[in-house]
């Protein structure tokens, strides 16, 4: 059978040719898996080692424990009260084969009742319950056996598994596979000596370790090679994607004296701090190179990225470039807009022809009106307009620019890397420099396994003067609490500042409408809405007076804008929103950020939007309400943002929380769709060894003919963006 498959590597070759048609299909329909290689890297969940079996005449109650034993018995019963059956099979210890019995039972046990019948040795898993006079496990897990374990003292694997391609099949089939495979249908393509340095087995002892380990500790080691395979060519095609941009051609843009970056510094309203020059200058120094700036920005909320970005922006100006700014929502396109055209001053209006001091600073966001937009285009195309800030309206085709020089993302997290590209694009044939920007500091591993070797800036400090931020857990099941609650915001108001409140959705749903006060019964599976709170608040006689106003993503985009800029305007006291003031918006007398239902929120985010207040030299408090009890899991989480403003302990902390997927997000989406093996948050250690390890490669040279097989690989990790990106050049 395998003889057919010679001339193809053996991870490559159709399932069909190497199980038979019969089983590749089944394979294919429960997983999706098409070839060797896949169904290969179906690796085990766990091992059950015999050690960890627990004989059943010592089972302990309340405990789960897993069970080796043959079915001595099975009968059926129908339920009394409700529809259904109830499966039950009894089962007979074979580890000590003194006769000791287990029941178990099975509601609506129909593949239970297809699986087990009596003769069937099976290994079960499950928590030990009591049922009338004796122990039982109920709905165990379950999977099938040939033996008893005692008679193969090796572990057991446990495959994530269907109903119709159960444990033993997927052992059965990737036996089939292992029991012949050759070292020579596995070629070996990572390189010898890191396989020796890290005392990785070879491919094929690889899967067999993973898949038939002789002992558990076997397996772990050839689990790190794989994951530390998929660390390697993640970072591999990282590295080779920042050499091709990094080998392009870009214009140098020199600081050009008496011109718009001196003017703006000679008239900053502030001294910059030691962060803003330090960061200043490493762009500044980017920026005279004839290849690409890509570069990160990280720095907290308000630690004054825009200056620094600004700066920049200026000095590409200077030299006769242009810069777009992009931002993730539109509410934010127009903030940066207002806010960069009133730092600029004069400096923001284009002189006459050839005379003139400033440059042209335009918004083009997805809804500006037909001629707005016209004119926008127009004076990007002619040159005139020197800065454009814009969502990703911006990456339109029709969007040309006379000399696109720098391209600024803000808030890096909600842009792909082929966003990025589409950008870049625009400079035709001199690629543009990047810089993006990031509030949310990204912890390290995450910017590696991301970015690759990414150059990173960071601002540490904020600004001088900043006033500190106090935050607080409101627990809203108690009464004393939630009155106290109104009458801060109240207070707040009093004193002339400003309040957001935010709420973790637009409007109830129909079944809640009409309950606008939840009392504390329902308030624990009642979470506040925006147009709830907006009313709970306007019916409050205390609340007479009080300018309020609601803000969410479902209102056009002019009332939006009207609304933010009435806000900024301090024409409005109370804002209930949703998370769309999240990022940069910057309004310095709000004093007070009131987060509703705050558990529903990540905890960067809370950290962003608890960033909203204290900007403007006033103290700022963050209260986050929740009705969960104090003992509740998420509680704990809001007392971690209880307890520190610093947003890189919090970053990590996001990290160890959130579910492996969504942490390469949109980033990831290029290249091969997702890792398998590895794990960003556990796997720390092996992604910088296997990033050390490219760096070395990469410096050895010309890895890719030195090293064919690992090349043959890395082509189909790097993705297809790269991948033209490579072609063009
Ligand atoms: P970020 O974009 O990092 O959130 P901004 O650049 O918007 O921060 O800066 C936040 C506020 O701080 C702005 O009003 C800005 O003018 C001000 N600011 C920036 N740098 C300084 C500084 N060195 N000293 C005082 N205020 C500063
Ligand atoms: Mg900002």
């Amino acid at each position: 059978m395998m003889g057919e498959t010679k001339a193809v590597p053996l991870e490559q070759a159709e399932l069909s040719l190497v199980l038979g048609a019969k089983n590749a299909g089944a394979l294919e329909k429960a997983f999706g898996y098409t070839t060797v290689g896949q169904f290969l890297w179906h690796f085990p969940r766990r091992y059950v080692d015999v050690g960890e079996l627990t004989p059943i005449a010592e089972l302990p109650f309340d405990e789960h424990v897993t069970v080796v034993a043959q079915v001595t018995n099975v009968s059926q019963r129908q339920m009394h009260s409700r529809r259904g059956f109830i499966f039950e099979v009894t089962v007979s210890d074979e580890l000590d084969r003194n006769g000791q019995e287990l029941k178990m039972t099975f509601f609506n046990g129909y593949q239970a009742r297809q699986d087990l019948q009596v003769g069937t040795i099976a290994m079960f898993s499950g928590k030990v319950g009591w049922y009338q006079d004796h122990l039982q496990l109920s709905q165990p897990d379950y999977a099938i056996l040939d033996t008893v374990a005692e008679a193969d003292p090796r572990p057991i694997p446990i495959y994530p598994a269907s109903a119709k391609m159960p444990n033993k099949k997927i052992r059965d089939l990737l036996s089939l596979l292992i029991d012949e495979m050759t070292e020579e249908q596995l070629p070996e393509f990572l390189p010898e000596q890191l396989l020796a340095k890290h005392r990785y087995p070879r491919r094929a002892k690889a899967y067999l370790d993973r898949h038939h380990p002789r002992e558990i500790k076997h397996a772990y080691i050839a689990r790190q090679r794989f994951a530390f395979e998929e660390a390697f060519m993640l970072q591999l095609s990282l590295a080779e994607r920042n050499r091709a941009v990094g080998s392009q051609p870009a214009i140098a843009r020199k600081p050009v004296k008496g011109k718009l970056a001196e003017k703006f510094d000679s008239r900053l309203p502030f001294t910059l701090t030691d962060d803003q020059i330090e960061v200043g200058r490493e762009i500044s120094a980017d920026l005279l190179n004839a290849h690409p700036m890509h570069r990160l920005l990280q720095g907290e909320v308000g630690s004054g990225k825009t200056v620094v970005a600004l700066r920049a922006i200026l000095q590409v100006i200077d030299s006769g470039g242009q810069a777009a700014l992009l931002a993730p929502t539109e509410v934010l396109a127009a903030q940066h807009y207002s806010s960069i055209k009133k730092m600029l001053g004069d400096l923001a209006e284009p002189g006459l022809f050839g005379e003139g001091e400033g440059t042209g600073v335009a918004l083009l966001t997805g809804s500006a009106k037909t001629a707005q937009r016209r004119q926008a285009l127009l004076g990007i195309a002619s040159g005139e307009t020197g800065l454009i800030i814009g969502t990703h309206a911006l990456l339109g085709e029709h969007v040309r620019f006379a000399e696109l020089g720098l391209v600024v993302i803000d808030e890096q997290h909600r842009f792909g890397v082929e966003q990025r590209d589409a950008l870049r694009a625009k400079g035709e044939e001199n690629v543009p420099h990047t810089l993006v920007m990031t509030a949310t500091p990204i912890p390290r591993t995450v910017a590696m396994t991301v970015f690759g070797d990414l150059d990173t800036s960071t601002i540490k400090k904020l600004p001088a003067g900043r006033a500190p931020i106090s935050t607080h857990i409101v627990p809203m099941q108690l009464t004393g609490y939630r009155d106290r609650l109104f009458s801060r915001i109240r207070e707040e108001v009093a004193k002339g500042h400003q309040v957001y409140v935010v709420c973790p959705r637009i409007s109830e749903t129909a079944a809640e409408q009409g309950i606008l006060v939840a009392t504390a019964e329902d308030g624990a599976n009642q979470t506040m809405s925006v147009e709830a709170m907006f009313e709970l608040l306007s019916s409050m006689p205390s609340f007479d007076g009080v300018r309020l106003e609601a803000l969410h993503s479902q209102l056009d985009s002019q009332d939006k804008q009207e609304i933010m800029d009435e806000f900024a305007d301090g024409q409005i006291d109370v804002l209930v929103s949703t998370t769309v003031i999240e990022v940069g918006v910057d309004v310095h007398n709000a004093t007070l950020m009131v987060i509703m239902d705050a558990e529903r929120f990540g905890i960067s985010q809370l950290h962003q939007l608890r960033g909203r207040v204290g900007r403007g030299g006033l103290p700022g408090t963050c209260l986050l309400t929740t009705w969960l009890d104090a003992d509740h899991q998420s509680v704990n989480r809001l007392r971690t943002i209880e307890s520190t403003l610093d947003g890189f302990e919090l970053a990590e902390a996001d990290l160890a929380e959130r579910k492996e997927g969504n942490i390469l997000g949109v980033q990831q989406s290029g290249s091969r769709s997702t890792l398998r093996e590895l794990s960003i948050i556990k796997d720390r250690g092996l992604i910088e060894s296997a990033r050390d390890d490219v760096q070395e490669l990469m410096k050895q040279g010309a890895w890719a003919t030195k090293y064919p097989e690992l090349f043959a690989v890395a082509e189909s990790w790097i993705d297809q963006s790269t991948r033209e990106f490579l072609n063009k050049n």
